[in-house]
């Protein structure tokens, strides 16, 4: 063999054992973050001209960067939505990049949509939909969310041509994701939010369209509701929230981004109830749904409106077109052209795997949450905010002011023992401060529960 090639074949062997090894290790170190100079200093240069070799590129990122990182799959990451991706869906994402599939149209990626389509088949499935409904793997919850909304505006445009020059104006409540305000930004939209930090309901979403001017109500084209907050895990009335835009024919879209994967849970399925009356949905399989990142999801009652807003035209992509071409092409129903078939790694997982074992993890995090309730109500020093809805639990340590928070959570990063990051809830007086558990990673324990709450002593 030729020496560059026996140094490749080298290379190749290193990087599957570190891969190896890590999805193998359910505790990998909780790494902390350093400053750019201190890891500039720790790396040096790694870009010239004539390369640094691949050995020594490996070893710095083994040795120090990754150090600089934290696996977010850890049993005691607890903060913002943590992930726990199977080994099944991380194997077969190096196998998705090895395969150099091209996402965006079925003459190029047919086998590899064909995949991906399964999967969404099953997404679809477990949100109630009815038949013709169906959806694209996007790059997250943000790319879903902007997908939508832009089917959206250009749907109310379609229906009536006196919208074209109008500012575009949806409602959400303030527990809706800070993507959604975000994405408003990028379609150039205005979003009036309903202050409710419970869930938002349909007779409120009713008094907010009622207080709407003539020229705010004729601007109004979707509303959002949450399927779990972000914050705090909660549903919003996606029964009595269908029922008004239903009447008021307006888009009605779910982010279920976080929730979505507890579609799969039956303990918890009922509150979703309405969702099945959606005009779209996003979920995220990259949070809840055991995929390694990235990976959200788009799912349209109508699939025909998304692909009227997101069909690309141009000379080159004519052959798309093509009879000989014909199939599904994920281009057209999201923002996205080349993309990744970023929905293969859930495929494989869930093929492997099965449903139910989906279902299966998915419980255990909402039976994590219920545990950690417990041991709080359980404990002295900390108590309930509100009952753990979903998988996320709000408690306070008595007598802690912000800055205890703040400590406790550095020190507790910095020893390596866990992440857990505090958050606000609104009170009557304001905004407290409060401690914040989310649950997704199967593998904790209540050791692990114990181990954090220990800390707050
Ligand atoms: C996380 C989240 C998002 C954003 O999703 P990304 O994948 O981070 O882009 C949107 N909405 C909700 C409810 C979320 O929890």
């Amino acid at each position: 063999m030729h020496a560059v090639d026996i140094d490749l074949v080298e290379m190749t062997l290193d990087v599957m054992k570190y891969a190896i090894n890590r999805i193998t290790h359910r505790t990998p170190e909780l790494g902390k973050p350093k400053k750019y100079e201190e890891l500039r200093a720790l790396v040096g240069d790694t870009i010239t001209s004539n390369g640094i070799g691949g050995e020594r590129a490996f070893e710095l990122f083994r040795d120090v960067l990754a150090k600089a990182t934290v696996p977010i799959d850890h049993p005691r990451h607890l903060a913002f939505v943590p992930a726990a991706p199977t080994r099944a869906a991380i194997m077969f994402d190096l196998v998705t990049s090895a395969s150099s599939v091209h996402g965006a149209y079925w003459m190029e990626g047919a086998g590899g949509i064909f995949a991906e389509n399964e999967a969404m088949q099953w997404l679809v499935s477990l949100t109630g939909l009815p038949a013709g409904a169906f959806g694209v793997f996007t790059s997250g919850g943000t790319a879903a969310n902007l997908s939508a909304m832009v089917t959206a505006r250009e749907h109310w445009r379609a229906k009536d041509e006196s919208n074209i020059g109008e500012k575009a104006l949806m409602i959400t409540s303030i527990g809706a994701h800070s993507s959604i305000k975000a994405m408003a930004k990028v379609i150039d939209a205005d979003v009036l939010l309903i202050d409710s930090e419970e869930e938002l309901k349909g007779n409120e979403l009713q008094e907010a369209i009622k207080g709407l001017s003539p020229q705010e109500r004729k601007r109004l084209f979707a509303v959002v509701a949450t399927g779990g907050t972000t914050n705090a895990g909660i549903i919003d009335d996606l029964e009595g929230i269908a029922a008004v835009c239903n009447k008021e024919a307006i888009w009605f879209h779910v982010d279920a981004a976080y929730g979505g994967g507890a579609l799969a849970a039956p303990s918890v399925r009922a509150q979703f109830n309405g969702i099945e009356q959606a005009d779209s949905i996003t979920i995220d399989p990259h949070k809840w749904l055991f995929s390694p990142y990235d990976c959200g999801a788009i799912i349209y009652r109508n699939p025909e409106l998304a692909k009227k807003a997101h069909e690309q035209e141009g000379s080159y992509l004519e052959i798309f077109k093509d009879e000989g071409a014909k199939g599904f092409n994920p281009a057209d129903y999201q923002i996205q052209l080349t993309r990744r078939v970023r929905g293969l790694p859930l495929w494989f997982s869930l093929a492997m795997h099965g449903t139910e074992k989906y279902s299966w993890a998915v419980e255990k995090g909402i039976e994590l949450a219920q545990l950690a309730g417990k041991m709080i109500q359980a404990d002295d020093h900390v108590e309930l905010v509100r009952d753990p809805s979903l998988s996320c639990v709000l408690f306070r340590r008595l007598g802690w002011e912000p800055e205890d928070y703040r400590n406790w959570t550095y020190k507790n990063h910095k020893e390596g023992i866990a992440l857990v990051t505090p958050t606000k809830w609104r009170t009557r007086d304001g905004f407290e401060t409060v401690a914040r558990f989310c649950f997704i990673n199967p593998h904790t324990t209540d050791n692990d529960i114990r181990l954090i709450l220990d800390t707050m002593k």
